[in-house]
């Protein structure tokens, strides 16, 4: 049976579990297709059923490695797929999420991301995407890697309010958005998607995170994953290719911080005090 996940609400009103799973890198290497399928499949039966991948992440491939995991369990998932922005015109996006959808082996794609800004006018970009929605290929559209500008260019242009979220590198080491995307999107009730939750793994060594997760028996990477998923209206993607690590992650939801956990995580890590770039891998 899956665990029940806590949840945050779409701007369109349905409510998505704040933990999902990531896929870049999946699909890469045949000999580890079925580890990462596995991984997938175990992260869905312990209720991470919102999966993240892209028509970039392998060419294609890890949405392949998702097609399987997915298979005979579609109606639980809430996918996750983004258009390259070389894509993004009014022909390229339907074009993309048809080869997405081919790779996918489904009918419909729950989210569909622009993976991050590009020279094609937005506005046709949010056109194709509506489309998308009327044909019944997206029940949703979001974007990635936008700043507090683009999200205000963003949400004055025609259905530009119908965006969903916006997918963002956030975690410990980059608290930028702290400042001021995350404020922005807070008050306009629109979920940040956190990507590389523990920097990549890089926060799974931090020392001094291992020293705080200590006293809650979990490991520092449980510990990144938890604040990212105590930040109102974020939604994290961890992506574990091992079953070791989707199981901790999972656990991570138990992690309650208590408040000398927070102090000393931001004497650490401290929050912004004034406006930075918003930083992408
Ligand atoms: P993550 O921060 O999720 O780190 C992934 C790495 O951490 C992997 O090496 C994984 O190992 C390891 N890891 C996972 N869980 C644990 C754990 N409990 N303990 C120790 N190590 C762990 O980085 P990603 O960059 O992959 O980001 C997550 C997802 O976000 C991506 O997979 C992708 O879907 C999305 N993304 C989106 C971007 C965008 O531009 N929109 C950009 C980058 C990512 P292992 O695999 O061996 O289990």
């Amino acid at each position: 049976m899956p665990s029940t996940i806590r949840t945050t609400t779409l701007p369109s009103g349905e409510a998505v579990p704040v933990l999902g799973q990531g896929t870049w890198k999946m699909g890469e290497n045949a000999r580890r297709h079925a580890d990462e399928v596995n991984a997938l499949k175990l992260g869905l039966d312990l209720g991470m059923t919102l999966i993240d991948t892209a028509e970039m992440y392998a060419s294609g491939g890890a949405e392949e490695v998702v097609a399987d995991a997915i298979a005979g369990r579609r109606d639980e998932v809430f996918l996750v797929s983004k258009v390259l922005p070389s894509n993004a015109s009014r022909t390229g996006v339907p074009a993309a999420c048809d080869r997405s959808l081919r790779h996918l082996r489904t009918d419909r794609i729950d989210l569909y991301l622009l993976h991050w800004p590009g020279s094609v006018p937005l506005a046709e970009t949010v056109e194709a995407f509506e489309a998308l929605k009327k044909a019944g290929k997206i029940r949703h559209w979001g974007v990635s890697n936008f700043d507090t500008h683009g999200m205000e260019e963003l949400v004055s242009l025609p259905a530009g309010d119908s965006v969903q979220t916006n997918q963002i590198l956030y975690n410990l080491s980059q608290r930028g958005p702290e400042f001021d995307l995350a404020p922005w999107s807070r008050q306009r009730g629109i979920p940040l998607m956190a990507y590389s939750p523990v920097d990549q793994g890089v926060l799974a060594r931090n020392t001094r995170l291992e020293a705080i997760a200590a006293r809650h028996n979990a490991t520092a990477a449980q510990l990144a994953l938890a604040w990212v998923m105590t930040q109102d209206g974020v939604i994290a993607i961890p992506k574990a290719g091992r079953q070791e690590h989707v199981r901790q992650n999972v656990a991570a939801l138990d992690i309650e911080l208590t408040s000398e956990d927070s102090a000393e995580i931001d004497r650490a890590f401290p929050p912004p005090t004034r406006k930075r770039g918003l930083q992408m891998i």
